[in-house]
């Protein structure tokens, strides 16, 4: 048997007609950016997240860099952001002239320990971005009560997270503001590049439009030094028409799963965190971690399965944060994670022969 880690084949064939549709409608429409399609797709996610605003930008890393413009976040201020996460949530806070202050996460569900917080708050610390990782809601109770203990700005990095749900309520209405992406790769991807920012907080979502268009709030007049990310017609059309079967789509997921946790039974995998009732997990990737990794990598792709590492080196040991002298041992759970993780195949379609296939390998493994 031959699997990729992932596909779009089966979830683009069902709505194939759909998505043609929608590209014809823009094309004859001949509006490609501020139209119809983005401001209805910015209500409708909205209305999906519980949240009074959605913004609709270029890209998951733009939504977290707008989001901190807007809150007047820049030099000589300190975020704190897990040292366990995809790089553009620490690039955000670095590409408005403030630094990221890593925090260790939970290695039982790989999301920040907000135990481990206050240690590293100081009076510049502006910000907490919480990341809902791998699609497990981050504890968001813990670590608003800290916030709003120290008078921080909270934000939520849910660009794995579409859908998730923290004791009942959708990430993205946790917080001051939160960020998406809708990266293809993600559980509500585009056909290309796209993002948005989802709040409840009215002026903080004028300024992000504001500052997403160039600063402008009205055609050629400019009260902010701003940005050109915007979510351009095509791709809101084409979200509008996929944004109704996430549902679907993430129950499909926590279906692979449940096989998996059932099915799973080597003791030498350490199995990902349970979707629970406080703890709604879309499974974005399913993360297993194993102590011989890399040939547990090479076992698999020897018969056939496609694995990835989410993610093999922790921020702190890339070249592009070498200018921060974190050594290597000083954040040893993000280092620990980074050398054992392997994401096994999950997307929407996969056949119960492939998942038993892969059930099957894993158990084999010696
Ligand atoms: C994908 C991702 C982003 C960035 O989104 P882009 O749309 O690729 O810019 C940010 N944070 C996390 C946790 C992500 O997984």
């Amino acid at each position: 048997m031959n699997i990729p880690f992932a596909t779009f084949a089966p979830m683009h064939h069902e709505i194939e007609e759909a998505l043609n549709n929608a590209y014809r409608r823009v094309v004859e429409k001949g509006i490609f950016i501020q139209g119809e399609e983005c401001r209805c797709f910015e209500e409708e996610f909205a209305a999906y997240c519980g949240t009074k605003y959605c913004i609709g930008v270029g890209n998951g890393l733009d939504a977290i860099t707008l989001i901190l413009r807007a809150m007047n976040i820049g030099r000589g201020d300190e975020v704190i952001v897990p040292s366990n996460t995809y790089i553009a949530t620490a690039l955000a806070v670095s590409n408005v002239g403030a630094t990221p202050v890593f925090v260790e996460p939970d290695i039982r569900n790989y999301n920040i320990d907000a135990t481990k917080i206050e240690e590293k708050i100081t009076t510049k610390t502006k910000a907490v971005i919480a990341v809902h990782l791998q699609g497990r809601p981050a504890d968001m109770d813990a670590i608003n009560e800290i916030a709003e203990r120290y008078g921080l700005r909270v934000v939520e990095d849910c660009a794995q997270a579409h859908g998730a749900r923290y004791k009942g309520i959708r990430v993205g209405g946790l917080s001051d503001a939160a960020a998406f992406s809708f990266y293809p790769g993600k559980n509500l991807g585009a056909l290309g590049d796209g993002g948005c920012v989802v709040t409840n907080n009215g002026e903080l979502a004028e300024h992000i439009r504001y500052l997403g268009n160039y600063g402008s709030d009205y055609k050629y007049h400019h009260i902010f030094k701003g940005y050109n990310s915007r979510l351009d017609e095509m791709q809101a059309a084409f979200l509008r028409v996929k944004l109704p079967y996430l549902e679907h789509w993430n129950e499909e997921r926590r279906n692979i799963a449940e096989r998996y946790f059932s099915g799973i039974s080597n003791k030498n995998m350490i199995m990902p965190p349970c979707s629970s009732e406080e703890f709604e997990h879309i499974y974005h990737v399913f993360v297993i971690r194993n102590n011989k990794r890399d040939e547990l990598e090479r076992y698999l792709l020897d018969k056939g399965i496609h694995t990835l590492k989410h993610y093999p080196v922790p921020m702190h040991m890339q070249q592009a944060y070498a200018d921060m002298n974190i050594e290597e041992g000083k954040l040893p759970v993000a280092e620990e994670i980074s050398k054992t993780v392997l994401s096994i195949p999950m997307y929407y379609g996969m056949s119960t022969e492939e998942i038993d296939y892969i059930i099957e390998q894993m158990n084999n493994y010696k």
